[in-house]
């Protein structure tokens, strides 16, 4: 695993929930979400699935804290999973590959994931900036991304909730256009 996709362990946990649906609901969903990932899988239980939906709800708040402006706030609470969480290094050249280094050779599943999804985040913020954590802004929506845009511009997840907001922007605006004529017409009255 390349050191830098450590934290898109982060992306892929949180983003299994929305407002709408949540797909981490049992062992068959998890299995699923590790699957691409055979450093981390592994036999899990009830309690690996509960404790994957806590470090879910923990790295969610990292990134609406992050949103929201308070750096200081996503800072701490990173920093107490990767209290929580540390990682196990070691030097790997599996499949005939060249070696790589390997954030999380030993704990639970859960522990594993956890420190590989602390330490990709640490080491993005760290390099990247804070300010490159976002929250989807369109309704019902909700996920979380890394802006990698060079002024920092982006509002959505994905360009699909980027048009589902034009639209209701769009929308918004005519309705607002149409008051006013109505309201003007009233007063011309
Ligand atoms: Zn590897
Ligand atoms: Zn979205």
């Amino acid at each position: 695993m390349d050191l830098a996709s450590y934290a898109d362990l982060v992306i892929e946990l949180v983003n299994t929930q929305d407002p709408v649906q949540d797909s981490l609901r049992d062992l068959d969903s998890l299995q699923e979400l590790l699957k691409i990932r055979p450093h981390l899988s592994g036999r899990v239980t009830r309690r690996d699935l509960d404790a994957m939906r806590d470090l879910r709800s923990e790295l969610r708040a990292i990134f609406t804290s992050a949103v929201a402006g308070h750096h200081e706030d996503a800072v701490d609470r990173l920093n107490s999973l990767l209290i929580q969480h540390p990682i196990h290094p070691q030097v790997s050249g599996h499949d005939g590959q060249d070696w790589h280094l390997h954030l999380t050779e030993s704990g639970s599943v859960p522990d594993r994931y956890a420190a590989g999804a602390s330490m990709g985040l640490a080491v993005y913020v760290s390099t990247h900036g804070i300010e490159r954590l976002g929250v989807c802004q369109a309704p019902l929506c909700g996920k979380i991304y890394f802006d990698t845009t060079a002024n920092r511009s982006r509002r959505h997840c994905s360009d699909r909730c980027a048009d589902r907001a034009n639209v209701a922007a769009y929308r918004a605006r005519r309705r607002e256009n149409a008051d006013a004529e109505i309201g003007s017409r009233e007063r011309g009255r």
